[in-house]
């Protein structure tokens, strides 16, 4: 197999796009359509201090590579779950997150939940008798991680969904016509206040074979293991479904995908029927309750005020 621009030897053929590279035009090409994606949903400018959100595995590291080679203004967040798993999955993934910082001179911050929370992510699922250890776990990670990097100075969270992240997710929200979630699939969530940082996803259009083969080419260090609690989610299944129909019609998830995003507009909320958000009474972080979801789950009550006694 040729590359088609300069008839090198090809390291990977494209069949949804029916292209084969060669690994200079795969890299030049990878960076070229992140950089128009990031330009085309308005997601950031080169000043703008951003924060990505590494776990550690090949889509976040190579986000993190590719806007610090271009020259953003970006930094890591790392957050410890403390998922062991019987292999110590945490730590093999913070180590790393570690090599690559040390490798490429980024800042990483490295932040344990555990120390602010008083459990680890599966100790906490076990405490609210919660058998979903994600739903725990998805909640705690969205709120850790805008909150962080709203302390380190940051405007948006950066992370390395996929096109096959995303199209699994879009499967599973329209099997079940769950609107409110189907609203926030946009490549580029805005921020709604003050302290509720936009969410950019750089990677949306390319599929896992082409962010691994970009961390591959590139020697980045990343954790191939996935997360223990992973094994038997809905969202494997769904990808395995709608790869077997990839291998017959190539290029379907991408059609799927930029059709829903056509489809996305007229499902938006209007901004007069949005939500307000208001800030937690407790940890001040935005909440559509008094309290948000994370004090609450530790426990924390509002104090009273002294009028009310
Ligand atoms: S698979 Fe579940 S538990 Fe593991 S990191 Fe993802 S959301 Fe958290
Ligand atoms: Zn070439
Ligand atoms: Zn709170």
């Amino acid at each position: 197999m040729k590359c088609k621009i300069c008839k090198g030897k090809a390291v990977i053929h494209l069949r949804q796009h029916n292209l084969a590279l060669c690994k200079e035009h795969f890299i030049e090409r990878f960076e070229r359509e992140t950089l128009r994606t990031i330009r085309k949903f308005k997601m950031f400018d080169k000043e703008e201090p951003v924060v990505v959100a590494v776990s550690g595995g090949k889509d976040s590291l190579g986000v993190l590579y590719l806007l610090h080679k271009h020259g953003y203004n970006v930094r890591g967040l790392y957050l410890d779950l403390g998922i062991h798993g019987g292999f110590g999955y945490s730590e093999l993934s913070k180590r790393r997150v570690e090599e690559f910082a040390e490798r490429y001179g980024v800042e990483v911050r490295i932040f344990t939940i555990q120390h602010d929370l008083g459990y680890t992510i599966p100790e906490m699922a076990e405490k609210r008798y919660e058998p979903r250890v994600c739903r725990v776990c998805g909640t705690l990670k969205r709120y850790y991680l805008n909150k962080i990097a709203h302390e380190m100075g940051a405007t948006t969270v950066v992370t390395g969904h996929n096109l096959d992240d995303e199209v699994a997710t879009l499967f599973g929200n329209t099997l079940r016509w769950d609107l409110s979630y189907l609203r926030r699939q946009a490549p580029l969530l805005p921020s709604t206040h003050p302290k509720l940082l936009k969410r950019a996803k750089p990677f949306v259009f390319f599929t896992e074979k082409e962010t691994a083969m970009y961390a591959i080419l590139n020697g980045i260090p990343y954790v191939r293991e996935e997360c223990p609690f992973s094994v038997g989610a809905k969202s494997i299944l769904y990808k395995e479904v709608l790869n077997r129909i990839e291998e017959v019609s190539p290029g379907t998830k991408l059609r799927f995908y930029r059709e829903f995003l056509r489809f996305m507009k007229e499902i938006r909320v209007p901004e007069e029927e949005q939500v307000e958000l208001k800030e937690c009474q407790v940890c001040g972080m935005p909440t559509v309750l008094e309290v948000c979801a994370v004090c609450r789950m530790k426990g924390v009550t509002v104090p009273l005020n002294p009028s009310d006694q």
